[in-house]
């Protein structure tokens, strides 16, 4: 049995973002900046791609900049807040300690042009609250950004609340949605969100392109200099196929949310049942305020890696976390901002699901790993060292 239960680290293209691409890459392939008329096509189709995108917002076309993917969004959503910032003498911005790397390494930049960055701790189950958010706004402050929803452990954090605190502080609230984009219900009006970044390639659209939302009246600073594409904001061509088929796929996942959301909860809540069977295992995140897509599990005893290899040869695609950190033998700093121990944290598995995944394939899972589990600790030296007493028990 195949089975790809990895969707936080990039999804399968649907048939209707597939197929709604294909017309600009053979017929259509203008250069939309071009006045004759396979040009001219080619901008119309970026302007319906544009209003179809910020309708799925609740924001105006206007305040979308289309960019190539989640990363580039968050890099020119917190540089554009930072340059706002350092014009008026603020260089204060709050974040927390499990972003996704995009956001982290361009704060990290930002520190060493003498920014004062301000990660917020995180709960166990992995949330920040407003009151934190509240606490720590300075005069100075010119930025929080905090994402929507976490890549590794799903946790979804409280958007609207955190949002209203920074409109009453004047500060500048960015939120990487890259996750919950197409997964849960955004309206960046009502959950007072001024800058947001999304990826079409977590929902079921093409690698290498997303967009960034910018509330009307806050300055956009470029990160890719060139021509005056984007309002003179992001140069370069535009992906006009890309474009076309990230809203296409987002039309798609916003008009069936409800109905994939509640198909993979019951999935999901199947897998986390009969996870949770498993001696020394602990589910990381919260029980309910989880993106309906996502499950993470640590097993005391083993190594997250080794898991990841014998389950591909069963068939079974998941991830130790994020798809940036595997690879690394540094743990997740993710499960580290939630409390758990290093020893802990290298035994972690991530599945992520999307609405094609099944029962089936749930039950599957079920039983392969345990089994996986149970393997590697009959060959894990720590695992001796905790049955025999030697070591404590964490999980
Ligand atoms: C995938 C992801 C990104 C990066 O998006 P790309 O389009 O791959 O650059 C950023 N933030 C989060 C939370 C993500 O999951």
């Amino acid at each position: 049995m195949k089975v790809y239960v990895d969707n936080a680290a990039t999804t399968k293209m649907s048939r209707t973002a597939i197929d709604s691409m294909i017309p600009y890459l053979e017929s259509v392939y203008g250069n939309p900046s071009s006045l004759y008329t396979i040009g001219q096509e080619a901008k119309e189709a970026l302007d319906k791609a544009r209003a179809d995108v910020a309708s799925c917002f609740n924001c105006s076309e206007k305040e979308i900049y289309f960019t190539s993917g989640g990363s580039e969004a968050d890099n020119q959503a917190i540089i554009s807040a930072a340059r706002i910032g350092e014009r008026k003498g603020k260089k204060h911005i709050i974040s927390t300690a499990f972003e996704h790397h995009a956001v982290l390494h361009t704060l990290k930049k930002l520190e060493k042009e003498g920014f004062e960055i301000e990660l917020l701790p995180v709960g166990e189950k992995g949330n920040v609250t407003e009151e934190q958010v509240e606490k720590a706004i300075k005069d100075d402050t010119c930025l929080v950004t905090i994402m929507y929803a976490n890549n590794e452990i799903g946790s979804i954090m409280p958007i609207r609340e955190i949002g209203a605190v920074c409109r009453k502080h004047n500060v500048i609230f960015h939120t990487d949605s890259v996750q919950a984009a197409g997964h849960v219900k955004i309206d960046v009006k009502e959950q007072n969100i001024d800058m947001l970044s999304i990826s079409a390639h977590k929902f079921h659209g093409p690698k290498g392109v997303g967009a960034l939302y910018v509330r009307k009246g806050i300055p956009v600073s470029n990160i890719i200099e060139g021509g005056a594409q984007e309002r003179g904001k992001r140069g370069g061509t535009e992906n006009v196929a890309g474009i076309v088929s990230m809203a296409a796929a987002l039309k798609e996942a916003v008009a069936h949310i409800d109905e994939n959301a509640a198909k993979m909860t019951e999935i999901r809540d199947r897998i986390i049942s009969g996870l949770s069977e498993i001696p020394h295992s602990a589910l990381n995140g919260d029980r309910e305020n989880r993106l309906p897509n996502n499950i993470n599990f640590c097993f005391e005893g083993i190594e997250g890696e080794s898991l990841l290899l014998l389950l591909d040869a069963k068939g079974i695609s998941a991830s130790s976390g994020s798809a940036c950190t595997s690879g690394s033998l540094d743990p997740s700093h993710v499960l580290l901002a939630i409390g758990r121990p290093h020893e802990v944290a290298h035994g972690s598995l991530r599945i992520s699901l999307c609405e094609w995944n099944t029962m089936e394939e749930a039950e599957y899972i079920i039983s392969e790993v345990p089994k996986v589990v149970e393997y590697l600790r009959n060959m894990s030296p720590m695992w001796k060292d905790l049955t025999s007493g030697k070591r404590q028990f964490i999980l």
